[in-house]
């Protein structure tokens, strides 16, 4: 070890008690330390605080960290006045501090007490914040949850934009720390060239999860009573379940607590003393489920969620795999199970058509790709780590056989005539075709995109009509993820031919593909309660509810909480 290493595992013992780093950690810090633009792309719970934290703590100067929440940046600067006994170690710049306060924080980065400074982005673009901070030694700037910074991130904040003008304010080469825990290459390319980092060491932990099961199962009008079937099935284990509106959580969490499961509902419709009541709720195990939209879990870290559960599907993969990871962080047990129907996203669909376009087209692109995970018949662990810009072995990769499909594969079929079919439409149309004009030439329909590119006229017009559309729509998503066509994100999914989509067109073979399946939902008498289609209970549902409630609440020790308000 030379000695910058033992520095370094003795001050990761000193400040966090910590024996050995985790997965990339270590590189990252000595990176950092060597004063170096640095991108790290972890997954939740890998430990990407402690990346910036460490080498702050070993440097000169104050390190500036960005954050979007504040909740987050409080959390952390308790946890860094943990590992010291000086209470000025870190310390939170934001519009809520008085003038004493403020005092206080200045003058301990001044006096070289302060090493880390946590700033939302609006905090750090007010002048004054920037006079002050161009005088003190700054050792460098880390933006964390920095897909924040692009549109195609699951959490756009515009303010983001501006991070890397104001870092060149504050003083020449400051270096700068982007980490994320998203896995899209766009994502990340948006990362880089918004902050002005493209000469940064990237460092990419794997996004696998090998503990997580995925399963995904049709929706059905008894979906509230198949969750609750599979909850029962889980006694006694905590668990989370997302919906996507308030309502639906409300009625849901009572739903649930009248059939003796004890829950609590959790949404931003809540005010901050009964939203933090309800969450501590949960993490100290006064109950076992939170039925939550998404504005639950950012920052949660309750290490032994045991399932996740989607009764309403998700608007991006990425939200879906954010919003999964709250399982099994402890390394133990984590199902996430996913309820999918059609009808859904065709509502998320209407939801955004009141957006700008440019908007509406990302949305719709990452919507298309929800479909594609939910529809595939694949091992979903591929798929998504594929969506990530990761390869998957699907037979002997850690947590292969870890999802639904996998575990009950899907009869497979030879599916060379119409891939080789497929092939040829997407380099007869020129690669300018979208998945579903594609799928309307192979089956003769035509429209007004396909006439006017004369699409109509040509001979592999409709050499697809024997088989129908979700074949077809299946065969082009198992042909992406085998990597012989590719999507254009930036065209917002423009098939493409591949190098080895060029070498099958002139060299076919066999290409087996996997049928996809539909579950079946069985009935469940015992379930009291539950409204039908998944959507929201009519008022004479809930009334019942309410009376319901009475008899079981004060058995359960759950709040009572009857809201129903802004559905949004
Ligand atoms: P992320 O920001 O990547 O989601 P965090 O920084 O919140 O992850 O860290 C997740 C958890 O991992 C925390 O509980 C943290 O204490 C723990 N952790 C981080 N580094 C180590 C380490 N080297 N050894 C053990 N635990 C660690
Ligand atoms: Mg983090």
């Amino acid at each position: 070890m030379s000695l910058n290493e033992i520095d370094i595992h003795a001050a990761l013992k000193k400040y966090f008690g910590f024996s050995q780093f985790k997965g990339l950690q270590e590189g990252v810090v000595k990176n950092i330390l060597e004063g170096r633009n640095t991108f790290v792309i972890m997954p939740t719970g890998g430990g990407k605080s402690l990346c910036y934290q460490l080498p702050a703590l070993m440097q000169e100067g104050t390190a500036i960290v960005v954050s979007p929440l504040i909740a987050l940046m409080k959390n952390q600067v308790d946890a860094m006045r943990g590992v010291s006994a000086e209470m000025g170690i870190a310390h939170v710049l934001n519009s809520s501090l008085n003038k004493t306060e403020i005092k206080q924080v200045k003058k301990d980065i001044t006096d070289g007490t302060t090493k880390l400074l946590y700033v939302a982005p609006e905090s750090l673009t007010k002048d004054e914040n920037v006079e002050f901070l161009r005088s003190v030694k700054i050792s460098f700037v880390a933006v964390d949850e920095a897909h924040c910074i692009s549109e195609w991130g699951h959490d756009f904040r515009p303010e983001y934009r501006n991070l890397k003008a104001i870092v060149a304010r504050l003083g020449e080469d400051i270096p700068m720390i982007g980490l994320t825990a998203t896995a899209t290459p766009k994502v990340q390319e948006d990362i880089i060239k918004n902050l002005g980092i493209t000469d940064a060491t990237v460092f990419k932990a794997s996004f696998n999860r090998p503990n997580l099961f995925y399963e995904v199962r049709t929706k059905t009008d008894n979906v509230d009573a198949d969750i609750i079937r599979f909850i029962k099935q889980n006694e006694g284990k905590s668990g989370i379940v997302y919906c996507l509106s308030r309502k639906k959580v409300e009625e849901l969490a009572q739903v649930l607590q009248v059939n003796g499961i004890s829950a609590v509902p959790y949404h931003a419709g809540f005010d901050a003393k009964t939203r933090s009541k309800y969450q501590d709720m949960f993490l100290m195990e006064d109950v076992n489920v939170v039925v939550a939209t998404i504005a639950f879990g950012m920052g949660i870290d309750k290490p032994d969620v045991r399932y996740v559960i989607h009764h309403d599907i998700p608007k991006s993969i990425e939200s879906y795999y954010q919003e999964t990871g709250r399982a099994g962080r402890d390394g133990g047990e984590g199902h996430c199970l996913a309820f999918y129907s059609y009808k859904d996203i065709e509502k998320l669909e209407k939801f955004m058509s009141g957006k700008p376009v440019a908007e509406q087209e990302i949305g719709n692109a990452l919507l298309q790709e929800v479909v594609a995970y939910a529809e595939t018949s694949m091992s979903r662990r591929k798929f998504m780590l594929h969506y990530f810009g990761e390869e998957f072995d699907e037979i002997n990769g850690d947590g292969a056989d870890m999802d639904d499909n996998t575990r009950n594969p899907k009869e497979k079929v030879e599916a060379k005539d119409d891939a080789l079919k497929l092939l040829r439409v997407v380099q007869g149309t020129s690669e300018k075709f979208k998945s579903k004009e594609i799928v309307n030439t192979l089956r003769g329909k035509n429209n007004a995109l396909i006439s006017s590119h004369k699409t109509n006229e040509k001979e592999f017009f409709g050499i697809g009509s024997d088989k129908d559309k979700s074949h077809w729509m299946a065969l082009i998503r198992q042909f992406l993820v085998a990597g012989y066509i590719r999507k254009d994100i930036e065209q917002y999914g423009v098939l493409h031919l591949t190098e080895k989509g060029q070498e099958f067109l002139n060299n076919p073979h066999s290409f087996l593909m996997t049928k996809d399946h539909v579950y079946n939902a069985e009935n469940d008498n015992a379930i009291v309660g539950a409204s039908k289609g998944g959507g929201v209970a009519d008022e004479k549902l809930l009334k019942q509810l309410k009376d319901l409630r009475k008899s079981q609440a004060n058995k359960l020790g759950v709040p009572p909480f009857v809201v129903f308000q802004d559905p949004s």
